[in-house]
């Protein structure tokens, strides 16, 4: 299956099986809006708990709030937002499609990088273990070619963005000769300027109506609140205030599914430092965030770090943590130095002192701010992407024939157990119940008696529940059930007494917080 086929066969999957839906899909869906079902949303939850335990369980300086979507309209004078939160758009004349100035030219790059990739695994192949893949790229004409443009071309693009040259984007798509992928053709409008902040009116009456945005970062929730989280927390610099929540975006270019959404839901921790200490925290929290990606076990080859091209206007250093997508390497989380830009700003904009007194410097001071942004969403189809294997099975006692198994790592996966009678009589179902009622306190568990045991395991692979636990007559005398586990297909007989610790062993989500 190529990736593309993976891709549209996993979004398939997520609906099929309760994971996400396309929203208000009855009339026909809006476009870049998605729902999440009954798994979807457990899923979901477990990734943000992991996420708020690592941040504000683990971290003895770190504290989470939950502020408010809406905020006074100045608050996104005082951010940047509603002069600079601008994306360049250009249409194509002909098939009347609207592209991102900048997305255009990245997909460009990313072909010929692309390009420069094959040339090397063609060259690797035909002089085999003597291959020196430096000196190739070195000295081989095409490559050389392709990197001098990609060069061009970033250096370029990175300019003219950094200057708001709009004209100057439109001409490096005409001379890089780029054309429209649904037209073919390279008949493109002006760029133009869009704010990607979604307004509403606050207030019943119209004329009393005041324009307000909807979030489009969580962020500075916590700023506006820094002040007050600092004193009645006690808190001391270096602290970090956390927070989950939606954010809204006019994303031009929506697509590949719940990677870019209009609405969608970040994690967000702001950590105040010492002015002139911020790089230091910048590489620890650098670290940090990439550790506790790894800790959920989807291989560190599927990560790397990207540092910006371009920085925001309130950055001093900026990576990003990109993960390989069905689509390509993207970004998954942003770790930012942002310098005393917004405290700094709402003082101003405000009128209100926000400044921190030291205690051990015996100085006040506007802290500056490093931050951890991650989206839950792109976090969700990570997982989901990974997860999802179809494999031939030839395994005695499993039905044959292949089967779809989502290996979701079990302390994040939505459901944890599955309980199955093995027939629905002889007093199987009451004993299975029975199990159900001890565990349900601590697991997500689901009971199932319809169809044929395999046909039930199937069901339990396609959603990813890592563990079956299965009653069988034997279980009437003594006791024990049969642990079947998801991506070995092995089972175990073990009495219903250690059921308890044993999955607390190897479903609980301290398994990924331990490794932090
Ligand atoms: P991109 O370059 O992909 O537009 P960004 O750099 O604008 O992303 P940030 O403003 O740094 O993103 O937001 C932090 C995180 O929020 C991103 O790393 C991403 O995981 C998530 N995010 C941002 N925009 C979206 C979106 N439209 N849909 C889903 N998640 C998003």
């Amino acid at each position: 299956m190529t990736q593309e086929e993976l891709f549209k066969t996993l979004i398939a999957h997520c609906k099929e099986y309760g994971f996400i839906f396309p929203s208000s899909e009855i009339y026909d869906g809006l476009s870049a809006v998605y729902d999440y079902g009954q798994l979807g949303s457990e899923l979901k939850n477990n990734i943000k708990r992991y996420w708020w335990e690592a941040m504000v369980r683990l971290n003895e300086n770190i504290v989470g709030i939950d502020a408010a979507i809406f905020m006074h309209p100045r608050t996104w004078e005082a951010s940047g937002h509603v002069g600079a939160f601008n994306d360049p758009l250009i249409d194509n004349k002909d098939s009347k499609k609207r592209y991102r100035a900048d997305v255009l030219l990245e997909e460009y790059i990313a072909k010929l990088e692309e390009k420069n990739s094959k040339e090397v695994e063609k060259a690797r192949k035909k002089f085999g273990e003597s291959f020196d893949e430096q000196k190739f790229c070195e000295t081989n004409p095409n490559v050389l070619r392709n990197a001098k443009k990609i060069d061009e071309v970033r250096t370029r693009m990175v300019k003219c963005l950094n200057d708001s040259d709009l004209e100057g984007l439109r001409q490096l798509i005409i001379d890089s000769e780029i054309v429209c992928p649904i037209s073919g053709t390279r008949n493109w409008t002006e760029v133009r300027q869009f704010n990607l902040m979604f307004e509403t009116k606050l207030g019943s009456v119209s004329e009393e109506a005041n324009t307000i945005y909807l979030r489009p970062e969580t962020a500075q929730g916590i700023f506006v609140n820094f002040l007050n989280v600092q004193k009645t927390g006690r808190m001391k610099v270096p602290f970090g205030i956390a927070q989950i929540g939606k954010a809204f975006r006019n994303e031009i270019v929506a697509r590949q599914f719940i990677f870019r959404m209009r609405e969608f839901e970040q994690m967000e921790m702001q950590f105040f430092v010492r002015p002139g200490e911020e790089m230091k925290w910048y590489e620890h929290w650098r670290n940090a965030r990439l550790q506790w990606h790894l800790a959920i076990g989807m291989g560190a080859e599927n990560y790397r770090y990207h540092p910006h091209d371009k920085l925001a206007h309130y950055a001093n250093a900026a990576c990003d943590i990109e993960f390989n997508f069905p689509f390509g390497f993207k970004e998954l989380e942003g770790i930012h130095s942002r310098t005393d830009f917004d405290l700094g700003n709402h003082q101003k904009f405000s009128g209100k002192k926000i400044q921190y007194f030291d205690p051990e410097t015996n100085e006040g001071y506007t802290p500056y701010v490093v931050e951890t942004s991650i989206g839950v969403d792109r976090t969700v189809l990570a997982i989901l992407a990974h997860a999802y294997t179809e494999e031939v099975v030839q395994k005695d006692g499993e039905e044959g024939g292949t089967r779809v198994v989502l290996r979701i790592p079990a302390p994040l996966a939505p459901v944890k157990l599955a309980i199955l009678p093995l027939v629905k009589k002889d007093g199987l179902p009451e004993k299975a119940r029975e199990i159900l009622t001890a565990l349900k306190f601590d697991f997500n568990c689901q009971y199932d008696e319809k169809d044929s045991i395999g046909k039930r395991y199937r069901r339990q692979d396609a959603i990813g529940t890592p563990y079956c636990i299965t009653i069988d007559h034997q279980s009437l005398q003594d006791n024990t059930v049969t642990v079947r586990e998801r991506d070995t297909m092995q089972q175990e007989r073990v009495p219903i007494a250690s059921l308890h610790a044993l999955l607390t062993e190897r479903v609980s989500l301290s398994n990924l917080l331990r490794k932090l």
